[in-house]
């Protein structure tokens, strides 16, 4: 199978991790953004229960804990990401207020109507898009909300390169009013939704790996799988410099009612 063909799901777990260890964002978003995203939800307080489910190593969490009040907890399935996480949080002094734990998002280690707001940014699809708002929402209390940001289309209708690479990447993407649709569906209002700039992708995600890059395949010379997602990285890189007319990451805010 060519590198073009896979999926980021299909390369080895461990190599994944350690090459996305070292970069201090998983998936697009910025600062801006996060905070953006923050500025639709009121009510939080220093009480306030506050999670981010798939957390990565905590880039945005940390940028939550920074502009709004309340107990964090982060929470991914991958123990490398929570360590480098519960780090990041000592050294920005949070640590009272922040916290990793691994779990996974459709197993959640909380109690019905403990939340006050949940958090996700580039990691629903992990589980798809409906199904993780349906079964995080007994979680929230009545007017907590949901913070989530995904994949989506920009258009009815899309170039067959671009339609292709996300169908097998990741097929439940959907267009935003669809998502907004699917947000009341689910139990939610509908509170904000907005497009995240092009630097979340160009400056947040592509640009940090190019080192990475460099010296993964360095220490990894040799290794077909490190290569092929190297390439791949390159290639998806390629393809939003393409096709970003097509489609971005979208937030969706919604509260529950
Ligand atoms: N929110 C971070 C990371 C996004 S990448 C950021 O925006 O930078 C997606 C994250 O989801 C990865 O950290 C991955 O380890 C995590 N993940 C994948 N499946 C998961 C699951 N079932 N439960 C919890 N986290 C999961």
């Amino acid at each position: 199978m060519s590198n073009e063909n896979k999926t980021i799901h299909e390369f080895d777990i461990s190599l994944i991790c350690e090459y996305f260890s070292s970069t201090e964002r998983q998936g697009p978003g910025s600062p801006e953004a996060t905070i953006k995203a923050l500025s639709f939800i009121d009510n939080l307080t220093p009480e306030s229960r506050i999670v981010d489910l798939g957390c990565g190593t905590g880039g945005q969490t940390m940028t939550l804990a920074q502009n709004a009040p309340g107990q964090i907890t982060g929470l991914d399935l991958f123990p490398d990401f929570i360590s480098r996480f519960n780090q990041n949080a000592t050294k920005l002094n949070l640590q009272e207020r922040v916290g990793g734990i691994v779990g996974s998002m459709d197993d959640l280690p909380f109690q019905e109507e403990e939340l006050d707001l949940i958090w996700s940014e580039g990691a629903i699809y992990n589980i798809g898009f409906e199904r993780g708002l349906t079964e995080w929402r007994k979680f929230l209390k009545t007017g907590g909300y949901v913070a989530v940001s995904e994949a989506s289309w920009f258009t009815e209708t899309r170039p067959a390169e671009i339609s292709e690479f996300w169908m097998a990447a990741y097929p439940e993407i959907d267009t935003i009013p669809n998502n907004v649709a699917i947000m009341q569906k689910t139990g939610y209002v509908p509170v904000a939704s907005f497009i995240l700039p092009e630097n979340c992708w160009t400056d947040h995600y592509h640009a940090p790996q190019i080192s990475v890059q460099e010296a993964f395949l360095k220490k990894h010379a040799g290794n077909t799988t490190a290569e092929e997602l190297v390439a791949f990285q390159r290639h998806e890189a390629q393809l939003y410099a393409k096709y970003k007319a097509y489609y971005g990451y979208v937030f969706y805010i919604g509260k529950k009612i």
